[in-house]
């Protein structure tokens, strides 16, 4: 629950702070990026709060994260880019925090 939370609240946070004149439509497409998690139905089980997304489901990936990445680049994805990044982020985050952060992001 808190992860959505956060989720739902740094996107806010962003939207107001970063983009004051646009921010109800700003925090609609930085939070409509949530749906990246959508990949974790392609796990089993597809919840598991000691397991970390990065690295594991497809859409967290690495490939899939420098896509992501690329994204900011262009004007017409560049917002939903930023959704994306922010989200991975957070789930790093959430790894780091759970000390299970695949050993392979640590440089
Ligand atoms: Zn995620």
């Amino acid at each position: 629950m808190l992860h959505i939370a956060i989720h739902l609240l740094v996107p806010a946070l962003v939207a107001i702070w970063v983009f004051p004149e646009n921010k109800y439509r700003v925090f609609l497409i930085l939070a409509s990026t949530m749906l990246v998690d959508l990949d974790h139905l392609l796990a089993s089980p597809i919840y598991d709060p000691s397991r970390c997304s990065i690295g594991f489901h497809p859409l967290h990936g690495y490939i899939a994260i420098g896509g992501y990445g690329l994204m900011l680049l262009h004007k017409k994805s560049r917002l939903v880019g930023l959704g994306l990044m922010i989200h991975m982020l957070l789930d790093t985050f959430d790894c780091i925090v759970m000390d299970n952060l695949p050993l392979a992001l640590i440089p």
